[in-house]
């Protein structure tokens, strides 16, 4: 059976009827794709047929499109005038145009790849104009951080300046009813530093800290950010906390933060992402993950982890144990700790878009299905069930419902994934088993 993710089903359900309509009205409409997802068709090149996509669009253009007067109307002449069919791809111009060629299961694809090297200035972004979902609003791009998997951190950084994130807020608020603020950064200790003269990336507190009052000023009663660094969130000891006071973080206002974690050996985040860790060194980085969890989940921040499996496919098997090792320590050395780790596979993007795919189906070896056992194992045991078990407390019908949800929830993939190591054989089984016996 041919599993389907949500998100391809619904992409793929668009893309049947946008073709479907152009076959209908006999149009010869060019059907672009862009935004940051669009790496994924490098990845599944099939799709660019099936989709009957002209081109991909990569880089800035999707957040200035709309401005006709700008990028966005000399984008679009261009596309009109044939000019993307005719592009020179060695001759550096506004818009790139490359054809890529893919060999997939013994047949050729190919895709128009554009890309526009326009970067906006702050000025040149426009605000939004209709609600945002989920009351998301971007507070700056780029990063600084120049970890090599990553392509946010090529573009040159930019911070809005307060104003400009209340004006979208208030949109939100005034045509969305949101009371919201989900504030999008790709690591929101960066905001208002500028790493060429920041000694070690020592985030600027009084810029963070004007910048959330300046969101809670507009009246909204919740407010998080997207994005942050563990080394940022402990960079400066009051940052965490003086925030935490602004946003009013409390045991029933907890603040939900994504981090990447990455992986938890030494040697692979010293290669891909030694300054993700400034100010700190590669060496530090378990302590930088323990403390960081302490002092966010001390002051009601919750952090949902993101890990790397198959790093630029240089993921050996010690590597694979030192991240088991590392959850297992923080499970034990803080029993009350509250955070979720989700194994993602490596995409080639950023400095290293000419390395593979890490191949899951075919290049999982028994320590990787480990790390991956146990990111569920931690989810299961210390995120959903007590979770679950604190939901249902006070009524014995709902939890007993409660702890049968729980046990899907966690217990069906964690089974899967034995079944699977039992019909791989001895090894995986017995990565499991030390799982069960050592870090459980
Ligand atoms: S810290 Fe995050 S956003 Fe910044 S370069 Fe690293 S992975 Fe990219």
């Amino acid at each position: 059976r041919k599993q389907m993710s949500y998100d391809e089903f619904y992409s793929r359900d668009l893309h049947q009827r946008i073709v479907a309509a152009k076959r209908k009205n006999g149009s010869n409409a060019k059907i672009l794709a862009g935004a940051s997802g669009t790496w994924q068709y490098n990845y599944d090149p099939a799709k660019i047929e099936e989709y009957d996509l002209y081109g991909i669009v990569e880089g800035d253009l999707g957040g200035i499109g709309p401005e006709m007067d700008g990028t966005g109307g000399r984008f679009f002449d261009a596309l009109i005038n044939g000019e993307m069919e005719t592009a020179n791809p060695f001759k550096k111009r506004e818009f790139k145009v490359e054809i890529k060629e893919f060999a997939r299961d013994g047949r050729k694809y190919h895709g128009r790849f554009i890309h526009c090297w326009d970067q906006p200035s702050v000025d040149e972004i426009p605000n939004i104009i209709n609600p945002s979902m989920h009351g998301q609003v971007e507070v700056m791009r780029g990063c600084g951080r120049g970890c090599k998997f990553c392509d946010v951190t090529l573009r040159p950084l930019r911070y809005y300046p307060v104003e400009k994130v209340q004006k979208e807020i208030e949109i939100n608020m005034k045509y969305g009813g949101l009371k919201n603020a989900w504030v999008h950064s790709d690591d929101i200790f960066v905001y208002g530093l500028n790493p060429r003269t920041t000694k070690n990336m020592q985030p600027n507190r009084e810029a963070i800290e004007e910048l959330f009052k300046g969101i809670m000023a507009t009246g909204v009663e919740h407010t998080n950010p997207t994005h942050g660094t563990l080394a940022g969130a402990i960079a400066d000891e009051r940052l965490v906390p003086n925030v935490s006071k602004i946003i009013k973080a409390s045991p029933s206002n907890h603040i939900g933060i994504q981090c990447g974690f990455e992986t938890g050996s030494i040697r692979l985040i010293g290669k891909y992402a030694d300054r993700k860790l400034a100010p700190y060194q590669p060496a530090e980085w378990h302590w930088v993950v323990k403390n960081a969890v302490k002092t966010l989940n001390e002051n009601y921040w919750v952090p949902a982890f993101t890990i790397i499996m198959g790093l630029n496919n240089d993921e050996t098997p010690e590597d694979s144990w030192e991240t088991i090792r590392l959850i297992h320590e923080l499970e034990n050395e803080q029993p009350d700790s509250k955070f979720t780790v989700t194994p993602l596979t490596f995409v080639p993007i950023g400095l290293l878009e000419n390395s593979a795919f890490f191949d899951i189906g075919n290049s999982i070896d028994a320590p990787k299905l480990g790390v991956m056992y146990k990111t569920w194992q931690h989810n299961f045991k210390h995120g959903i069930q007590k979770f679950m078990r604190k939901v249902g407390r006070e009524n014995p019908i709902k939890n007993l419902f409660f702890a049968a949800l729980a046990r899907s929830l966690g217990g069906v993939p964690l089974g899967a994934m034995e079944r699977y190591a039992r019909k791989k054989g001895l090894e995986h089984e017995r990565v499991i088993e030390t799982i069960k016996a050592k870090y459980w």
